[in-house]
């Protein structure tokens, strides 16, 4: 079992009939993370993150390691800063992995991992290795060989590549096509395309050799989208298995143990309203007993925000995505209690006109009739929002994340429409 974390051209490696799996860590934004093996410039989607592969080989492990190193060799050469590929090679099949390895594995979706860890423990499972810079990489390889027994749950990516002499250039394919074929997929294929924003979120927008990538449930669908794409040549095409869109990153945990470089599925209360500011960024603060967490919609999240605009004071969420300078930054949410009340300034039982202030804390009451009244009235709020579950748009999610419509959620949910 041959395994790299590298954000370079993975097209080098091949074997007859190699299983592979790639496989998203934690990290997503930060290429300085432990847990990110690198950055992946050349991802579908809004944004670069970490990620390994793995291929499974029916080889010799000196010769697949001579192989995957000399490949990893010349993809070092040419990447960029952010990339530090690592290489582990594991003898034997993945359900072979040791109990260590795999737990290393489950960790590494939701945790942080030091480099010196992951290499004494390839070193201790007998595995061979190597790196390329500061070798960032090892930590993401090395968890792409235990994810076979850590990720309970797998998705597909069918990632066509471009001729090496078309990369750097704008890509050649036929939208109209790349619609269709979603439509026709969905929602066994999901995130190909965002209908409110018209993107192809297949296709990636930076340079790189992926023309484009479809993510689904099953092998066969993401290849019948794939192949009823009209485009450029394409000059080949490989499966992966991967943890793709199932929210493998989030943990459940209470507000107060939040940490930055984490990801998290926290309840809460809404305690300050969402407020938006410079550059339509959405914030909120949410609240639990005596802790409280700043949380972030990005203007990057589209209309995702119109949905956390709607959120008052007092309603009760479930809060999802990760923490970065003491922010939560909304991936989705979950409406558990809508607080559907205000206080008002109350009207008259006789003559029904606005009460005004007696003073302060002396409550109010009507001049005209004598009538008074202890404090604010409650009146019934029409509320936007629905119990449930709501989700930022395909164009902004992150891989990792799972979209609504693949189900399996404990409420209602209100997908993003993505046709
Ligand atoms: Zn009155």
């Amino acid at each position: 079992m041959v395994s790299y974390s590298c954000s370079a051209p993975e097209s080098g490696y091949t074997h007859p009939e190699p299983t592979r799996s790639r496989w998203q860590s934690s990290g997503s934004t930060t290429p300085t993370r432990e847990s990110a093996g690198s950055v992946r410039p050349t991802s579908p989607g809004p944004s670069p993150s970490a990620s390994a592969r793995r291929v499974q080989a029916d080889v010799d492990p000196d010769e697949a390691f001579r192989v995957a190193r000399d490949e990893l060799d010349g993809a070092a050469e040419t990447a960029d800063g952010n990339t530090n590929p690592g290489l582990v090679v594991a003898p034997g099949g993945p359900d072979a992995v040791p109990d260590e390895v795999a737990a290393f594995a489950r960790e590494a979706m939701r945790d942080h991992h030091d480099i010196e860890d992951a290499t004494a423990l390839a070193d201790d499972s007998g595995y061979r290795r190597a790196g390329w810079k500061n070798a960032r990489g090892t930590i993401g390889a090395l968890a792409a060989v235990g994810a076979w027994r850590a990720v309970p749950e797998w998705t597909y990516e069918y990632i066509s590549y471009r001729h090496p002499d078309a990369r750097g250039t704008p890509r050649d394919v036929d939208y109209d096509s790349v619609f269709a074929a979603a439509d026709e997929a969905y929602p066994a294929a999901w995130d190909t395309v965002d209908r409110g924003e018209g993107q192809a979120v297949c296709v990636p927008r930076t340079p790189g050799p992926v023309l484009h990538g479809i993510r689904g449930d099953d092998p066969e669908t993401v290849r019948a989208v794939a192949d009823r794409i009209e485009s450029e040549p394409i000059e080949s095409t490989a499966l992966f298995r991967t943890n793709q869109g199932t929210d493998a990153h989030l943990r459940d945990a209470a507000l107060a143990d939040a940490r930055d470089g984490r990801s998290y599925r926290v309840d809460a209360t809404v305690a300050d309203p969402p407020a938006t500011r410079e550059g339509g960024h959405v914030f909120l603060t949410l609240e639990d007993g005596d802790a409280a967490l700043d949380c972030a919609a990005f203007e990057p999240t589209k209309r995702f925000r119109d949905r956390v605009r709607a959120l008052r004071a007092d309603d009760r969420v479930t809060a999802c995505g990760e923490v970065a300078d003491g922010t939560l930054k909304l991936e989705k949410f979950a409406v558990r209690d809508l607080n559907e009340t205000e206080l008002v300034t109350p009207d008259c039982p006789d003559c029904g006109r606005s009460m005004e202030s007696a003073g302060r804390d002396q409550g109010y009451r009507c001049r005209d009739c004598g009538t008074s009244a202890d404090g604010k009235a409650e009146r019934r709020v029409e509320r936007d929002l629905d119990i449930g579950w709501y989700e930022v748009p395909p164009c902004a999610r992150r891989h990792v994340a799972k979209p609504l419509v693949r189900g399996g959620f404990d409420a209602p949910t209100h997908p993003e429409r993505q046709l």
